[in-house]
């Protein structure tokens, strides 16, 4: 069974291997007091800001999921306000679990097919946060690059970024935003699990000047914690020792990012060529990470089944697409032998 599912997603080959290694080695047994679980996580930080280019004044915590640091952002850096600026399912779920939480979360949202215009319209005070889904799992768009870097000069506020499913499969212009985060079962390619939150000094000093302590999740409890390569409660020590293999395994994130792009002008040719319908038309906000392709409801359901008697698994449509669409993850544990094998079952699915 080979999986396109955007999440959890397959996971890299070496994986399997890496499991037992971590067995032999004894740590996932260790006190995650002991040096050398310490030593671990240091080295899964150390070899994850090398190959995705994190600066080296951002930090990294591992936290239980992208989920979870809705709610760390919630709680530990908005206090005068958020404004969600989002176009699809995962941007809306965020900025209704921040509204419950603070009452005071605010939405702009966008069609799929436009590029978000941020007009004077838009009234910001100083502690506001922005946040913003950076690829939308759901429909299958993404910002494009530049975006953020305008967003980063036209306002001073502390942004926040969801990039769940694109981190450590594209390149990101990490001094454009202060928090980013993610989970490791999308473009990782590691046993779902864990989340990574990656923060600027900039937030590190609103999360201070905040000073919410009150919870096991503080952002302050877990940087305490994470300084002194601690976490503070016991954590996924597979997860982390995962991370870490993966991490030393990986190419440098520029090439990593190129096939992806290859990857994805090559879906973006091959699927209409083959009497598929790109969900997103507008071409500057597709996805190069998850491909979401549309049909009606009884040929999405027909698609997704012969594929899966083939021992292919299709990503379900999601949110308002949900019945109308499949979408096909482009993340880099992928293999292109893989990718041929559902090329193959496309061609000959759609000449029936
Ligand atoms: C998958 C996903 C999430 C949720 O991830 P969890 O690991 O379930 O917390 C959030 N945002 C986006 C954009 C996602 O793709």
């Amino acid at each position: 069974m080979i999986t396109f599912y955007p999440g959890p997603s397959k996971v890299y080959d070496e994986v399997g291997q890496y499991l037992q290694e971590a067995f032999d080695s004894g740590v996932i047994s260790a006190n995650h007091r002991s040096s050398a679980f310490m030593q671990m996580l240091e080295n899964a930080i150390g070899n994850l800001k090398t190959k995705l280019n994190v600066p080296v004044d951002y930090e990294v915590y591992f936290v239980s999921s992208a989920t979870e640091c809705w709610e760390i952002i919630a709680e530990n850096l908005i206090s005068d306000g958020s404004l969600h600026i989002y176009n699809g399912a995962f941007g809306e779920k965020w900025m209704e679990y921040t509204q419950k939480l603070t009452s005071i979360a605010r939405s702009f949202s966008f069609e799929t097919n436009e590029e978000p215009v941020l007009n004077a319209k838009i009234n910001l005070s100083a502690n506001d946060i922005i946040c913003i889904t950076h690829n939308e799992t759901s429909n299958g768009t993404a910002l494009p690059s530049e975006f953020l870097n305008t967003l980063r000069a036209q306002f001073g506020n502390i942004i926040a970024v969801d990039a769940t499913s694109s981190m450590a499969g594209v390149e990101l212009l990490w001094q454009s935003a202060d928090v980013w985060y993610a989970s490791v079962q999308k473009c990782f390619g590691l046993p779902a699990g864990m989340g990574v939150m990656i923060v600027s000094p900039k937030a590190v000093e609103r999360a201070i000047a905040i000073g919410n302590r009150s919870h096991y999740n503080s952002l302050l409890f877990i940087r305490d914690n994470f300084l002194k390569f601690q976490t503070p409660y016991t954590p996924n020590t597979l997860g982390i020792y995962l991370m870490d293999k993966v991490m030393q395994q990986v190419s440098p994130i520029e090439t990593v990012a190129q096939q992806t792009l290859e990857r994805a002008q090559n879906w973006y040719s091959f699927l209409p060529k083959n009497g598929y319908q790109i969900l997103v038309e507008n071409e500057s906000v597709r996805s190069k990470t998850v491909v979401a392709v549309k049909d009606t409801k009884e040929r999405i359901a027909l698609i997704k089944k012969a594929a899966l008697q083939e021992g292919i698994v299709l990503g379900n449509g999601y949110g308002k697409d949900k019945e109308t669409s499949f979408r096909i993850a482009n993340f880099p544990a992928i293999t292109d032998v893989e990718i041929q094998r559902l090329k193959n079952f496309l061609v000959s699915f759609s000449s029936k």
